[in-house]
């Protein structure tokens, strides 16, 4: 299925982990040219994050799938995007989603004594489209 084919990130940390995930999730974008999509509507995103890192923590995890689930299904499912403080500018488009839950993930990994990194986060809106994240070496808390 298209939706579980994934672009790879190349590294040379020992341990990666992907977690997959889902959410139900409203939007606007608040911009002239953003067409129809200046109306609330909805999507159903599919969203996989990869996770590297050289350490395990105390539990041999590199992190705690739940831990993922909470940072971002916790927090977003069944909610209108633009509500949040993160998309105050209105803008919650596929890139920016993106980029907001690796912010939020990467804050929670840089609090672990074993550092595990974020290093994509793939956002798919529809069927046809999806947006990734990879940050910069040095955006890394
Ligand atoms: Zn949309």
């Amino acid at each position: 299925m298209l939706q579980q084919f994934y672009p790879q990130v190349f590294h040379d940390f020992r341990y990666e982990l992907n977690k997959d995930m889902q959410i139900a999730a409203a939007h606007f974008i608040n911009h002239k040219d953003a067409g129809q999509c200046r109306e609330t509507h909805g999507h159903t995103y599919f969203i996989n994050i990869t996770i590297a890192g050289d350490t395990l923590d105390d539990s041999g995890f590199l992190v705690n799938f739940k831990t993922l689930k909470d940072e971002v299904h916790g927090v977003f499912d069944h909610s209108l995007l633009n509500d949040h403080p993160s998309f105050a500018d209105g803008l919650p488009t596929t890139e920016m989603v993106a980029r907001v839950f690796w912010e939020k993930i990467d804050e929670r990994l840089a609090a672990q004594e074993n550092r595990p990194y974020c290093l994509q986060v793939l956002v798919r809106e529809t069927p046809t489209s999806y947006a990734i994240y990879r940050p910069k070496r040095d955006e890394h808390r």
